[in-house]
């Protein structure tokens, strides 16, 4: 829902003026300016001026518009789709709106619009392609700005293209498949080689290319993009991302994708949640694979959302198997990981001039087996480590790498939620992080960075992970 302020108080339409009369009484420039808009459409314009200044009368014998030379009478305006009163007086002004409204015609007074039924828009015309700009009077000078930047934007052959659209529309709604093919189809004419000859001004090329893609009944084969939504906030997400969120057909997505990111997409692609939040699978990994290979098969544009980056703990290198298995074209769009959202939370440099110049990603679950993982030699020579998922085993990999030699002082920090406004930080040593374990008031994903260099991070920010249960892990 909109505030009452984002309400619109001029709700803009188009207005069917095709051979209808439209009548502009004024004899100078503002008659002019209106007349010149009215001119841009196919109305049955007329003007009526008891003393037509010369430019006016010049226009209007170039443009074949008729002038009639006489005093305004209310009769002038029978049968009239619109009425501009542009008199430049007043009184007259509010007479013309009174008489006009009375024969049931809309009127517009101009720079009078408390006595206006409709405004004129600052018009980009494509025709049969137009940008209507209005703002309710608050700013003209802005209208012609944003007026002047869209016309930079669109083509000046788009009108040609549009017409174009229009002749193969019902060769179109005859032929290829409605759905995916048919937006696939409008897609590639709107932007692919049909635009292109367009665009250089070539009529024949681009109906030949119109006529190729139609023949291939705008088939397009399946795709998958793997994208990584990044850590939470919709404004880490690339513009890549954001780009193939608006053509995507289907939406497969995870559950710590949070809503705001997967509202960035099309509002009629199909959503798909496939779950995997910690306890409540619900749907498998194979099953997941299964469903992507599917989708690429019957054609889709499928964007495989994924928290973070796809290829972080993401489980993308199976689903890219299938993929290829299955002869299916796919993409990988990087997002930004979790522990780098945490640390710029942190303000915490992962690498550190003279401290630590590499780093670990991991989930710290093969901590749990008997041999010590390579990594944990890493961590104890400086490296600095991002625990992924690693809540509920945070006592493991505390005890463990202690046991290993590293020191129990050695700075923690963990971010819940990190890069959303429901974040929440926590400083601690290694000996502090068993603690994780027992809160459970953390409900978010927690991303958890040990080493050195975490000494380096603002903490003024962040709470004690446990300051009570400090020696939990000594004892
Ligand atoms: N591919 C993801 C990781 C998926 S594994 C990435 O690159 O970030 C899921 C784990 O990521 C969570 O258990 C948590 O440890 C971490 N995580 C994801 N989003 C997070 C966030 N906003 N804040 C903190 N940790 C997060």
């Amino acid at each position: 829902m909109h505030s009452p302020d984002q309400k619109l108080n001029a709700f803009p339409i188009f207005l069917k003026v095709e051979g209808r009369s439209v009548v502009v009484v004024g004899d100078g420039d503002e008659a002019l300016a209106k007349a010149r808009l009215m001119a841009q459409s196919s109305a049955r314009l007329s003007i009526v001026a008891a003393e037509p200044e010369a430019e006016l009368t010049e226009w209007a014998q170039k443009n074949r518009v008729p002038v009639l030379r006489a005093e305004y009478e209310p009769r002038l305006l029978g049968g009239a789709a619109l009425v501009f009163a542009a008199t430049g007086e007043e009184a007259l002004d509010a007479r013309i709106v009174a008489d006009a409204r009375r024969a049931g015609i809309c009127a517009n007074a101009v720079d009078r619009p408390e006595l206006c039924d409709f405004f004129t828009p600052a018009l980009v015309n494509r025709a049969p392609v137009a940008v209507a700009i209005g703002t309710e009077g608050a700013g003209p000078v802005l209208a012609q700005m944003i007026r002047a930047r869209v016309d930079r934007m669109l083509s000046p052959s788009l009108g040609a293209l549009a017409r174009l659209a229009t002749s193969y529309r019902q060769a179109v709604e005859l032929l290829v498949p409605k759905g995916a093919p048919r937006r696939a189809f409008w897609g590639q004419f709107f932007t692919g080689a049909p635009a292109r000859a367009m665009e250089i001004g070539s009529f024949d090329e681009a109906r030949a290319a119109a006529d190729e893609l139609l023949a291939r009944r705008g088939a397009v084969a399946g795709h998958v993009a793997l994208v990584g939504a990044g850590p939470g906030a919709e404004d880490l997400l690339t513009l890549r991302a954001h780009r193939l969120l608006m053509e995507a057909d289907v939406i497969v997505h995870d559950a710590l994708v949070p809503e705001a990111v997967i509202a960035m997409g099309r509002r009629d692609a199909e959503r798909i949640g496939v779950g995997k939040r910690k306890g409540c699978h619900s749907k498998s990994q194979a099953e997941i694979n299964d469903l992507l290979v599917e989708l690429g098969q019957a054609g889709k544009r499928v964007v495989r959302l994924k928290s973070g980056d796809p290829l972080v703990f993401g489980r993308a290198g199976e689903e890219m198997a299938a993929l290829r298995d299955a002869g299916i074209s796919y993409e990988v769009v990087p997002g930004v990981t979790a522990a780098f959202a945490a640390a710029a939370d942190f303000e915490l440099p992962l690498t550190l001039r003279g401290v630590a110049s590499s780093m670990v990603f991991t989930t710290g679950h093969d901590l749990k087996g008997e041999t010590l993982p390579d990594w944990a030699r890493l961590a104890i020579a400086g490296a600095t480590v991002a625990v992924y998922m690693g809540r509920s085993i945070a006592a493991e990999v505390a005890t463990r790498l202690i046991e290993a030699g590293l020191s129990p002082d050695t700075a923690v920090a963990v971010v819940e939620n990190a890069s959303l406004a429901a974040k929440r930080m926590f400083h601690g040593t290694l000996a502090d992080l068993p603690s994780l374990e027992e809160r459970n008031d953390l409900t978010g994903p927690v991303m958890t960075i040990i080493g050195d260099a975490v000494a380096g991070a603002r903490f003024d920010r962040s709470s004690a992970l446990a300051a009570d249960t400090r020696m939990a892990v000594a004892a």
